[in-house]
């Protein structure tokens, strides 16, 4: 008993004493190799104890660790045998390799990155980055399985599959991907990733909006870490940076990225980039960039079609496992029209109310959750828009929409107008009619009836109508 006692508090007067010394160790160097250095390499340092001579150490990452032999170990080896005629040699090793990875992917696994208060500076972001396993980072829905594809959006989709599929050399590069905002560039990508990772686990794939490499960037510098962040981006085998026009203007990221990418693209490793626009239409993007940007595949994906839409909306209710009524769905890819992402977010409306109040998803129901977002989507026709077309297609003027100028000429024309604010807007006949140089909303509803009556009788006048109408409706 007394000797398990004792020899308890000898390991742990041993472990005060070697902490005290690890401390007085550091401090030295900390004055040696000055704050910003000390907080990104030597903070993170765990120590984990003296073993035959042997003064152990642990740091998150192997990147750390080479970095940490190559640039302190002499020093930290000087300083500890000065101080401890015990201990000879200083060994770092990774904290992730004492466990299941293989030494070729420490790629510190979440478990291993515990990024206490101290060590937030330089652990964050190199698990994360370096690491295979981006699942943080990537969405689970967005797979190639899950996306619906259709003539928007299938020359962009095959473009994707060639790279996620292409196991050798890049068939392009890079891949430049765009389109308008939740058109399913993101999905892509995450798509691409996930293929790759599961067939051939070895690549590393690295997926990151331009946002988070700015702000990267930006972190190195200031920490003086700029080695280590190159080194990161320019040992993946793909790299694929979302959203690309958020750097325009950034210049001095702009120049980082344009060197990774050409590092990356001269080892042959495949770029993947989205964007709001081409590269051509980015403004504030270096011209070599730019050039750079279209040297590969450039793919489009365009505004949905209403087919498009109905097709993604009976692949989602399939997955939700619930019933849609063809007509609820069909009413959907009428209505909302602006992107994927709101038409996905009107559906799950409209399925949760529908869970939630126990009632089978209808027609009038989908009217009633939808309201303010049907609302929102009609409103995107302004009544000053109509006048200006329909003043344009019957070639009078703008203001003859306010006038009080009865010929026929402006007249009708004015009619049309008050006819289709009242069809593609939500306002009230007295909003309209103020609208029209402050008319009665008596006269609107003339206007409406006299349009309807054309319409039926005048085939050429309907037409001219059902143009402006789409015209305005986009
Ligand atoms: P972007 O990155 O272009 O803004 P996202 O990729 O984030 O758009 O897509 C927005 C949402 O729409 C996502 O939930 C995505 O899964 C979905 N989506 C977009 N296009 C499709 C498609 N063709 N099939 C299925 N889902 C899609
Ligand atoms: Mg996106």
């Amino acid at each position: 008993m007394d000797e398990l006692k004792g020899r308890g508090d000898t390991v742990r007067d041993q472990d005060d004493s070697l902490n005290a010394e690890w401390e007085s160790v550091t401090q030295t160097l900390r004055t040696n190799i000055g704050e910003a250095a000390f907080q990104s390499w030597i903070k993170p340092i765990s120590l984990r104890g003296i073993d035959a001579g042997i003064l152990r150490l642990s740091v998150p990452t192997r990147f750390m660790r080479d970095w940490v032999l190559a640039h302190y170990h002499d020093q930290l080896t000087e300083l500890w045998r000065a101080g401890n005629a015990g201990a000879q040699e200083v060994e770092v090793v990774v904290q992730a390799e004492r466990g299941l990875q293989p030494k070729e992917q420490p790629t510190a696994s979440e478990g291993s990155v515990k990024s206490g208060p101290d060590t937030v500076a330089i652990q964050d972001p190199a698990p994360s980055i370096h690491s295979k396993s981006l699942s943080a980072s990537l969405d689970k829905r967005f797979t190639f399985d899950q996306f619906v594809v259709g003539k928007p959006n299938e020359f962009a989709y095959a473009a994707a599959r060639r790279v996620a599929e292409a196991s050798k050399r890049p068939p392009f590069n890079p891949l430049f991907l765009y389109g308008g905002v939740g058109l399913g560039k993101t999905h892509l990508m995450h798509a691409i990733a996930w293929h790759i990772r599961q067939s051939e686990p070895k690549r590393t794939v690295m997926y990151l909006s331009a946002e988070k490499f700015m702000y990267r960037f930006i972190r190195a510098l200031r920490e003086q870490t700029t080695v280590d962040f190159k080194e990161q981006f320019r040992s993946v085998d793909v790299l694929m940076i979302d959203d690309v026009q958020f750097i325009a203007g950034k210049d001095a990221t702009q120049e980082e990225f344009f060197h990774t990418f050409n590092s990356l693209v001269d080892e042959g490793r495949q770029i993947v980039i989205s964007a709001d626009k081409s590269p051509s239409d980015l403004t504030g993007m270096e011209e070599r960039l730019v050039s750079r940007l279209n040297c590969g595949l450039v793919a489009d994906i365009h505004a949905t079609t209403y087919e498009l839409r109905l097709g993604i909306l009976q692949s989602k209710g399939q997955q939700m496992g619930v019933d849609v009524p063809p007509k609820v769905l069909e009413f959907l890819a009428h209505k909302i029209t602006a992107n994927v992402r709101e038409l996905e977010g009107a559906l799950n409306r409209v399925v949760a109310h529908s869970q939630l109040v126990g009632r089978d998803i209808s027609l009038e129901a989908t009217q009633d959750v939808l309201h303010d977002l049907l609302r929102a989507n009609d409103r995107r026709v302004t009544i000053e828009e109509i006048q200006k077309q329909v003043a344009s297609h019957f070639n009078i003027r703008t203001s003859d929409m306010h006038s009080a100028r009865r010929a026929r000429s402006v007249a009708r024309p004015r009619q049309v107008a008050m006819y289709l604010a009242k069809q593609l807007t939500t306002r009230s006949l007295p909003e309209i009619g103020r609208k029209f140089g402050g008319r009665d909303h008596t006269t609107v509803m003339h206007a409406v009836k006299k349009v309807e009556e054309l319409r039926e009788h005048d085939s050429s006048f309907a037409e001219d109508v059902e143009l402006l109408r789409r015209m305005l409706e986009g």
